[in-house]
């Protein structure tokens, strides 16, 4: 018999992988928003975001409510990495009955304990001067938090049952208690603040406390987490093994779906007593178990618990006895009468049997005093039950923490796991073997974490102290954080102003007088039909200006649009040399290509995509205004780039070439989309510069006589701003920003929107905010301070959703920057701030264009679509979310729907042929 109740206690090593698997389900559960509710493992959200670095410094007040008794604390933190904090320390005894009296009674009490506690301390450093003692409230009750100074009761245990608590908020009741002591509401008090630091007058002094605020409330688990952590060496986990049981451990933000938080990392108090509730644990369950159940004051809850909590080892070792002893196994012949009653055996008992390694002299004097009378078997025996029960519970322990250790691996997105876990309680400090089991359990378990297993010293006191200086530290820093972001977040008022402001200076560009002075010109494009679906037939394309020069045959048929292309070179020597040598070679390209595709017979009428500055005043005509991009081939400047192409063609007596249209890379971007959506009347890039365009009523377009009908007018908003009317949105980052380009004073909107730009501003922040210490511990690598090595790109990684930080870290490590987790989320935050105002202004010059559409066609509601190109756009994760959200608010009478356009460039360039010979 005594074999099998051993085995029964035994939990082979298969079960408890399937067990620690089954808590990591019930651990997403309690987090995830639809399974929250039901979960067993609650998974609570504690809103501590962050550990402690070990500079906080002041004094902090701790009130700890505990198994019938109030512990004040007051913590002197010093800056030093946390080392050698002072503290003093004093208990107060519950008086009795209090836990089972009225709520209101509890809370004077502790703030009684508050008052006369501070009457009796003088802080060990009086040179910390604060105005208000910050305190935080250690209370061990489950809570549904908010925030961390907000957390409402769900339901006592441990024996308290005080009246009109349950659902109310236990950080206001305190503060409440608090301040009624110290106005000397409360009888007795009086000005008990008075008396801080041995002041006797009544008055207060400059510099003295004036008032206790409650700016934290935590678990016992918490505080013990916080503990553990000294300089350098965060601790992420803790857990207390203890009357009862629980685990908390920093999880990332996002996946704590039960609080708003997404940035960075929150203590999530898991509440894993509750684990094995819905029956996951039943076939481990011994009669012994079952008993203890039965017998506790809520059957059926708390099942883990009960396996492993020190208030229930003793009762399960009572109850195998008294099953064994039936079955004659264990004391027979004798009187066990004593064991029949509920809590006899405790923990202690339990404790002093295991632990004495050498005989059973011990096990037989503990039976004894119990009023047993064992044999040297009995004591054998008994011995060997107690140490299976309290092998399990350690066992147990292990599982849960094997489980948090691989999701912490799994959801950091990390191969391995190296992790300090901060451990108390009864059963850890008890029990010689326990982190011994723990330790190789959970390595088995979990090979792939290696975890640290660190003691708290001082209990949750310490730790609450911390808890409370990491929140004013953070408070701290979220204030200077805001000082230095606030200039680039924009309201909606200062988006309207920008709206307003493109509007006008859209006006002042499309007017024949006030074009010259408009820092939006508005060009017209002579591009006056989008497609309509019917345009057919075979159409070459050239695309200069890009990256790379191409050529293309399009081919527009019922079933769609079909290209094939080919890139060429240009080499530099052509770029740089005469105008003639430079179009000679696109005509050597246009025969190569038209010799391969086997189209030497055919003339195809062409378009060209010429991303250059050009004074339009035909739809094949354009005057070359300034070469950019390294292009410097002479005598092209003020010349008509079509006719210039059309001489290399007689020149090579190439004779069916057809150039039909030019146009600039936004028109070919809205008529690629357009050809799939006729409501596409809008083109816009945000790649590495920024620019639109759109459908204009002719009579708008002072700028070309005639007043039918519509044309595309090339708006060229990248120069928005440089007349000086957007100043007031710029920031010491932009103007930096804008000093050190090569066009100081141009493309300012540009430069607050597009692709080139954004990293560098980002870079800028980061420089900002390194030297105010906000960042990399003052630190700024000399790689940071290189222009332009943050690129764009980075900000779309940074800013994927659920990206594991440790990517953040790679990309700043590339940087030479050592970066703290802290560091990473901050980045994050620059990241998301400089690119959502990007996405903004964007909107904020669409929703004028698309406004004045609607004007323009006397419409309540206008219906369009518009093109996008551009990489920013297209990869960046939030980018055009942000733009389209924004573009709502701000022309909330628009419907604007947007399509990415493929190939802008090319089949732009047909298109806009396409359709000119349909409409010629
Ligand atoms: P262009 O505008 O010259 O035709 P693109 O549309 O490809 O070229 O845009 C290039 C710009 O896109 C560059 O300035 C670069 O910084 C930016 N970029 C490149 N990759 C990304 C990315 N993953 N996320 C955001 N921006 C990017
Ligand atoms: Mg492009």
């Amino acid at each position: 018999q005594i074999q099998r109740a051993l085995r029964s206690l035994c939990i082979p090593l298969e079960r408890l992988h399937i067990m620690k698997g089954h808590m990591m389900e019930d651990m997403c559960k309690g987090l995830s928003r639809q399974t929250h509710a039901q979960a067993k493992v609650r998974m609570l959200p504690t809103y501590i975001c962050s550990t402690p670095n070990g500079t906080e410094k002041g004094n902090f007040l701790v009130v700890e409510l505990c198994q019938n008794q109030v512990r004040t604390v007051l913590v002197t933190l010093f800056g030093d990495g946390n080392m050698s904090p002072q503290m003093v320390y004093k208990i107060f005894d519950l008086p009795e009955g209090i836990m089972q009296g009225e709520g209101e009674a509890l809370f004077d009490f502790i703030a009684q304990c508050v008052s006369q506690f501070l009457a009796e301390t003088t802080p060990s450093d009086t040179s910390i001067s604060e105005e208000r003692l910050p305190l935080g409230f250690v209370f061990p009750f489950t809570c549904r938090q908010t925030q961390l100074d907000k957390a409402e009761l769900l339901s006592w245990s441990k024996g308290f049952s005080c009246s009109g608590v349950v659902g109310k908020d236990v950080v206001q009741m305190l503060q409440s208690a608090i301040n009624k002591q110290e106005t000397g509401g409360n009888g007795g008090g009086g000005n008990w603040l008075s008396s801080w630091r041995g002041w006797k007058s009544s008055q207060l002094a400059p510099g003295q406390p004036s008032h206790v605020e409650v700016v934290a409330l935590m678990n016992d688990t918490v505080g013990t987490m916080m503990t553990c952590c000294t300089e350098g060496r965060p601790c992420e986990i803790a857990m207390v093994a203890d009357k009862g049981s629980n685990c908390c451990f920093m999880a990332e933000a996002y996946l704590v779906e039960t609080a708003e938080e997404t940035s960075g990392r929150m203590c999530v108090n898991t509440e894993w007593g509750c684990f094995g509730d819905d029956g996951t644990l039943n076939d481990v369950f011994t009669p012994y178990d079952e008993s203890v159940d039965e017998e506790s004051s809520n059957p059926g809850e708390k099942r883990f618990e009960k396996l492993v909590g020190t208030l229930y080892l003793g009762e399960i070792v009572r109850h195998a006895l008294i099953a064994l002893t039936a079955e004659k196994a264990v004391f027979t012949g004798t009187d066990i009468t004593v064991l029949k009653e509920k809590g006899v055996f405790t923990i202690q008992h339990v404790l002093d049997i295991i632990n004495n390694e050498d005989g059973t002299t011990e096990v037989k004097r503990v039976l004894e005093v119990l009023g047993l009378q064992p044999s040297e078997r009995d004591c054998g025996r008994v011995q060997q039950i107690c140490r299976a029960v309290v092998g399990r519970a350690a066992t147990l322990h292990a599982v849960g923490l094997a489980a948090i250790l691989s999701y912490m691996c799994q959801t950091r997105d990390m191969e391995t796991l190296m992790v300090n876990v901060g451990v108390d309680g009864e059963l850890y400090k008890g029990y010689s073997r326990f982190e011994e089991i723990l330790q190789s359990v959970s390595r088995l378990l979990s090979p792939e974490c290696l975890a640290t297993l660190l003691p708290s010293r001082d209990g949750s006191g310490r730790g609450a102290a911390m808890v409370t200086a990491v929140a004013l530290r953070l408070a701290a820093q979220r204030r200077a954080v805001d000082e230095v972001l606030g200039p680039l977040r924009l309201t909606h008022a200062d988006l309207e102003k920008v709206q307003a402001l493109m509007r006008q200076e859209m006006e002042k560009g499309l007017g024949k007088h006030t074009n010259a002075t408009a820092s939006v010109r508005m060009l017209p494009t002579y591009v006056s039909h989008t497609p309509d679906g019917t345009e057919r037939g075979d159409f070459l394309a050239l695309d200069l200006g890009g990256t790379n020069f191409r050529v293309l045959v399009v081919r527009v048929t019922e079933g769609g649009i079909s290209m094939a292309s080919e890139i060429y070179v240009i080499p530099a020597a052509i770029m740089q040399g005469t105008g003639e040598g430079l179009f000679d070679h696109i005509i050597d390209c246009i025969v190569d290509f038209q010799t391969k595709q086997n189209l030497m017979t055919q003339t195809l009428p062409l378009g060209f995509t010429f991303s250059f500055p050009c004074q339009q005043v035909g739809l094949d005509k354009a005057l070359l205004l300034t070469w950019t991009k390294g292009f410097t081939a002479s005598g092209c400047v003020g010349q008509d780039v079509v006719q210039l192409l059309r001489e290399a063609a007689q020149r090579k007596q190439h004779s069916g070439l057809q150039v039909v249209a030019l146009l600039n890379d936004t028109v070919g971007t809205m008529m690629s989309c357009g050809y799939d959506d006729p409501k596409c009347e809008i083109g816009l890039i945000v790649g590495t510069g920024t620019n639109a365009c759109y459908m204009e009523e002719m009579k708008n377009v002072g700028t070309v006589e005639g007043d039918q009908g519509r044309m595309c007018v090339n708006m060229e908003w990248g120069a928005f701003g440089d007349n000086g009317c957007l100043d007031h949105i710029f920031t010491h980052f932009d103007r930096v920003v804008d000093e050190t380009t090569i066009n100081p004073g141009k493309q300012r909107f540009e430069k607050l929107i597009s692709g080139m730009y954004l990293g560098e501003i980002v870079r800028q922040i980061l420089l900002v905010m390194t030297e105010k210490q906000l960042l990399f511990q003052g630190r700024a690598s000399s790689k940071l301070q290189t222009r332009n090595i943050f690129q764009t790109k980075f900000l779309s990684t940074i800013e994927l959703n659920g990206l594991a930080l440790r990517q953040i870290r790679t990309i700043l490590n590339e940087l030479e920057l050592d970066a703290s987790f802290e560091d990473s989320v901050l980045l994050r935050e620059v990241c998301q701030t400089v690119s959502l105002r990007a996405a903004q202004l964007c909107a904020a010059g669409l929703a004028a264009v698309v406004e004045k559409m609607r004007e323009n066609r006397g419409l309540d509601r206008l219906s369009v679509s518009v093109g996008v190109d551009g990489t920013l756009y297209k990869l960046h994760p939030c980018f055009s979310l942000n733009l389209q959200k924004t573009l709502k608010e701000l022309a909330p009478n628009c419907d604007v729907s947007f399509h990415l356009s493929e190939d802008g460039s090319g089949k732009g360039a047909a298109l806009v042929a396409a359709v000119a010979c349909r409409t010629a």
